[in-house]
C-alpha cells in the first residue's frame, strides 16, 4: 500500500517536472525567438519567391507609366497592391521572379508585343530603383545581389501562347532576360494542354517536346504550374534538366485541377526539381474552391433564368454573396501544403511561389509581401529546422537554377538551336513525332 502510494507520488512529481520542462521549452522558443532565427536565416540566404504578378498590376493601374507611380509604397493607390519595395523589405525578400504574364485572350502577335512591354517594365523598374532592385540572370547573380543588400529581380514568363509557336521568339526572350516559361496559363496552347481546359494534345505535343528541349538547351527553366497532369508527366519524361512549379499547391489537400498530384511530386523530387507553393486561398483550401464553384453555378443559373436582364443577375449574385460570405483561411492551412510536399517529395523540393498581385484572397497574416516570416515561423513551430527553412526560402530553387545552367552549358557543346517549326511534317498538333 505504502509502496504504491510512493510510486504514485513519484509518477505525479515526474509528470509535474515533465510539464514544467515543456512549459519552459515553450517559453524559451517563443515566436519572437523563432522570428529572430528566421530573420537571421534570411540575411544569409535570399528568400526567393517564384511568382509575383506586380508587373501586370502596374500595367493595370498606371499603364506602365512609372513616372505616375511609386513602387516604394503602393498602399495609397486607389486599388492597393500586395507588393511594394517597403513591404518586400519588411518581408525579408531577397529574390523575386517577376511574372510577365499576359492574358490568353490576346491573339498571338499581340501577346508577343505585350510580353515585351512587360519585360521592358521589369528592366525599367530595376533601373528606376537601383538601391533596392537589380536584374538577375543566374543563381550566382541572385546570391551576389542579395549580399549587396538588394532584391534580385528575375523575369518569369507565364503562358506558352506568348512565344507565338516560334522557337526563335523563345530564344530572343531568353536574351531579354527571361529565365522561366510557364508552359500554359488557363487555356491550352497549340502544343500543350492546360489544367483548366479541355484536353487537345493528351499532354505535350511533338512540337511541345521540342520547346522543352530547346528550353533545356538555353537554360530557361520549365515551369509546370497551370499545365495539365498529363502535360506535367510528359514534360518530366522529356526534360533533360530539373523542372519546377513556380506557384502551385498540393492536389491531395485540395482537388483543384491546378494543384499537383502526389505522383508528380515524387517525380519532381527524382528529377531534382522544386514545387514553389501558391499562397492563394482558392488553391489552398478545398472549401474556398467549392465556394467558388457554387458561385459560378449560381451565376450560370441566374443568367439562364433571366436572359437579357443583367440587373436581375447582379441583384441575385449580391444576395448570394450576402448569404455565402468569404472567410479568411488560417495560416495553418497554407503551412499544411508545405508539410505535404515535404512529406511526399522531401525537404529539398519545397519552395515559395506566392502569386501575390495575381490572387485576391490570402490566408491570415499573409495579406501582402511582408508576410513571409510569419509563414516560416509557423513551419519552425511545426518542427522545421533552421536548415530546412534556408532550403525552402531559397537554397532549393538556387540548386535547381544551377543544375539547369550546368545542363545548358553541357548541351550547348553538342547541340545547336532547334530549327523545327510547328507546321513542319511530324510536329503538327495531333501527329506523332517523326524525328528530333
Ligand atoms: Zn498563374
Amino acid at each position: 500500500m505504502e509502496r504504491r502510494l510512493v510510486s504514485l507520488v513519484v509518477v505525479v512529481i515526474m509528470a509535474a517536472v515533465a510539464g514544467a520542462a515543456t512549459a519552459a521549452d515553450e517559453g524559451v522558443v517563443s515566436d519572437a525567438d523563432l522570428e529572430a532565427t528566421v530573420r537571421e536565416v534570411l540575411r544569409e540566404v535570399p528568400l526567393i519567391d517564384g511568382h509575383n504578378d506586380a508587373p501586370w498590376a502596374i500595367r493595370n493601374r498606371v499603364s506602365n507609366h512609372l513616372a505616375d507611380f511609386d513602387f516604394r509604397n503602393t498602399e495609397a493607390l486607389e486599388k492597393p497592391m500586395h507588393t511594394d519595395i517597403r513591404r518586400l523589405r519588411a518581408g525579408g525578400v531577397g529574390g523575386q521572379f517577376w511574372s510577365v504574364w499576359v492574358p490568353v485572350e490576346l491573339d498571338h502577335a499581340e501577346a508577343v508585343v505585350t510580353v515585351i512591354e512587360q519585360i521592358d517594365l521589369v528592366h525599367r523598374l530595376t533601373e528606376a530603383y537601383p538601391e533596392d532592385l537589380e536584374l538577375a540572370l543566374t543563381a550566382d547573380d541572385i546570391v551576389q545581389i542579395h549580399s549587396r543588400g538588394r532584391i534580385a529581380s528575375l523575369i518569369g514568363m507565364e503562358g506558352g501562347h506568348s512565344i507565338d509557336n516560334s522557337l526563335a521568339v523563345l530564344r530572343r526572350f531568353y536574351t531579354l532576360g527571361v529565365r522561366y516559361l510557364t508552359l500554359t496559363h488557363w487555356a491550352n496552347t497549340d502544343w500543350v494542354d492546360a489544367a483548366t481546359d479541355t484536353p487537345e494534345h493528351d499532354g505535350l505535343s511533338p512540337f511541345g517536346e521540342v520547346v522543352v528541349r530547346e528550353m533545356n538547351r538555353l537554360g530557361m527553366l520549365v515551369d509546370l504550374s497551370h499545365v495539365s497532369a498529363a502535360g506535367m508527366r510528359d514534360v518530366l519524361d522529356v526534360s533533360r534538366a530539373p523542372v519546377f512549379f513556380s506557384h502551385s499547391c498540393a492536389l491531395a489537400l485540395n482537388s483543384h485541377p491546378r494543384n499537383v498530384p502526389d505522383d508528380v511530386l515524387e517525380r519532381i523530387a527524382e528529377k531534382g526539381g522544386v514545387v514553389m507553393i501558391n499562397f492563394g486561398s482558392y488553391f489552398v483550401d478545398q472549401k474556398i474552391t467549392e465556394r467558388h464553384a457554387a458561385y459560378k453555378a449560381e451565376e450560370t443559373r441566374l443568367e439562364t433564368l433571366n436572359p437579357g436582364d443583367p440587373q436581375a443577375v447582379e441583384d441575385g449574385m449580391k444576395a448570394w454573396l450576402e448569404a455565402n460570405p468569404l472567410w479568411t483561411v488560417p495560416l495553418a492551412k497554407l503551412a499544411d501544403h508545405f508539410d505535404h510536399v515535404r512529406k511526399v517529395a522531401g525537404v529539398d523540393h519545397v519552395g515559395i511561389g506566392s502569386d501575390y498581385d495575381g490572387i485576391s484572397a490570402l490566408p491570415a497574416g499573409m495579406e501582402d509581401v511582408s508576410g513571409y516570416p510569419a509563414l516560416l515561423v509557423e513551419l519552425m513551430r511545426r518542427g522545421w529546422s533552421r536548415e530546412d527553412i534556408a532550403k525552402v526560402a531559397g537554397l532549393n530553387i538556387l540548386r535547381v537554377m544551377r543544375e539547369a545552367e550546368a545542363v545548358a552549358a553541357e548541351l550547348q557543346k553538342t547541340e545547336g538551336p532547334f530549327e523545327v517549326r510547328i507546321d513542319d511534317d511530324g510536329y503538327g498538333e495531333h501527329e506523332e513525332a517523326s524525328g528530333n
